[in-house]
């Protein structure tokens, strides 16, 4: 197996899984690209760009751990960290054959707490509990599971001060719409405009060096860097966007990363 494919598989785990398809694609018109302007080494060019997925998501992955540990003063981020670590601990236990980091829906910082002053998954929990244990009461279970089921939620109520027999369902909250949530947001993504920044300037500095190197315009170059990103980061930005943030880079910079290269038909 090529160790392009691993990669492959790697960026799959952190992408939006829709795109699945859309990018086996891309690296497939890649490689076939690559070869169409005479390079010798197309499947080598194309894991250069996979690993620089990797690492470009390796890295936002850090900054932004970082950037919240800096805010460790704030509960909301600290925890978000505490939950983020153990969901990763999870995908890597020996015994987890798949995990879907992505399927992970967190609450907005400013959704944590609910009007009622509580957690709202909390008071989502106690109204649940409260809707069940309606159902259950009436006609009587017969059932010992139920039986037992009914306890239980009783004691449940208990432990969170409710009191079963006087409070209702709608005095608590009901779940947030699911429609309210990204259909595919990454859950370690990165907020704010730096970051991107980061993202973009490193796939810049490496993908589009070492693809106008092998023969690839510019333009196609960056029509490229511009699906990778829709496809592997969920990023929307135009090709002609990036071209123009590129030269604005200081020379040395984009000289800096390889060999030197000249992309062909301009400059
Ligand atoms: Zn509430």
């Amino acid at each position: 197996m090529r160790a392009g494919a691993d990669l492959v598989d790697r960026i799959d785990g952190f992408a939006p899984p829709e795109l699945h398809d859309a990018r086996r694609g891309l690296w497939r018109k890649l490689r076939h690209a690559l070869r169409g302007v005479g390079c010798k080494d197309a499947d080598d060019v194309v894991d250069m760009v996979l690993r620089a997925v990797v690492v470009a998501h390796l890295g936002e992955e850090a900054r932004s751990r970082e950037r919240r540990a800096r805010r460790s003063d704030d509960w909301y981020w600290r925890a978000k960290v505490t939950v983020e670590e153990q969901v990763a601990k999870l995908r890597e236990h020996p015994i987890v054959r798949a995990f879907p980091f992505h399927a992970v829906e967190y609450f907005e910082p400013d959704e944590v707490r609910c009007p009622h002053g509580r957690h709202r998954k909390k008071c989502e929990g106690i109204r649940r509990r409260l809707e069940d244990l309606m159902t259950l009461r009436e006609p009587a279970p017969k059932m010992r599971v139920l039986v037992r089921r009914v306890a239980e939620l009783r004691h449940e109520l208990h432990s969170a001060n409710v009191d079963a027999d006087l409070r209702k369902p709608d005095e608590f909250c009901s779940p947030l719409p699911a429609a309210r949530y990204k259909r595919w947001t990454v859950p370690i993504a990165a907020r704010g405009g730096r970051p991107v920044d980061e993202l973009r300037r490193y796939l810049m500095l490496t993908v589009i060096g070492r693809l106008t190197e092998s023969g690839l315009s510019v333009e196609k170059s960056f029509e490229y860097l511009q699906s990778i990103l829709a496809f592997c980061f969920g990023r929307q930005v135009d090709a002609a966007t990036l071209e123009r943030q590129w030269r604005r880079l200081p020379r040395g910079e984009r000289l800096g990363v390889g060999p030197p290269r000249r992309p062909p038909g301009r400059t």
